[in-house]
């Protein structure tokens, strides 16, 4: 089995970067269940009143992001799991977005980091023997209709909410009946 391991959220703080660009960390406390779009969770006017100030601080936004408390758990729970283990991950529309995340996947794996693949369309990447762990729901049930294995990491913002307190619990178990199920 091979594993892609998305970025955003399960390994790199994204929420927490650009809730700290916005000065609203708040919204950490009492995330409205289920919400994926952070514009709403900002109450925000328009998607450019999200962007822009993040944007605005380039390529070190992205490089700079924090290690998830569960980044080195996943990597190496996959890494024992699969033949191989790549990063996936969508950049935004800031092309410094795509160098950023290079930046910090070279930062935190060592130099050059070549087992990566930045697409917006994760799916292309389906195959029954290839599993997908992922925080956006959208991503994983693509995935899945497109014919490959996935496993939505739980977070604050999609639909395992309630399982969000303790997200590896969750993808240990899942990741064990994977596993099991042949393809
Ligand atoms: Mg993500």
């Amino acid at each position: 089995m091979d594993i892609f391991l998305d970025m955003d959220g399960p390994l790199a703080d994204f929420v927490g970067g650009a809730v700290r660009v916005h000065r609203r960390t708040d919204v950490l406390d009492h995330w409205p269940a289920g919400v994926y779009d952070l514009q709403q969770v900002l109450g925000l006017p328009t998607v450019s009143a999200l962007w822009g100030p993040i944007d605005h601080h380039g390529r070190e936004f992205w490089a700079g992001l924090q290690k998830t408390p569960w980044c080195d758990e996943i990597v190496e729970l996959a890494s024992a799991a699969a033949e191989s283990v790549r990063i996936v991950t969508t950049p935004s529309h800031d092309p410094a977005s795509l160098a950023g995340k290079l930046d910090w996947l070279n930062r935190h794996f060592g130099r050059p980091f070549l087992d990566y693949v930045m697409t917006p369309a994760k799916y292309l990447l389906a195959a029954p023997d290839r599993l997908l762990i992922d925080d956006c729901n959208e991503n994983v049930d693509q995935f899945l209709a497109a014919g490959g294995k996935a496993i939505l990491f739980p977070r604050p913002l999609n639909r395992l909410h309630r399982q969000a307190h303790d997200p590896m619990f969750y993808v240990r178990r899942e990741l064990a009946d994977v596993k099991k199920t042949p393809t």
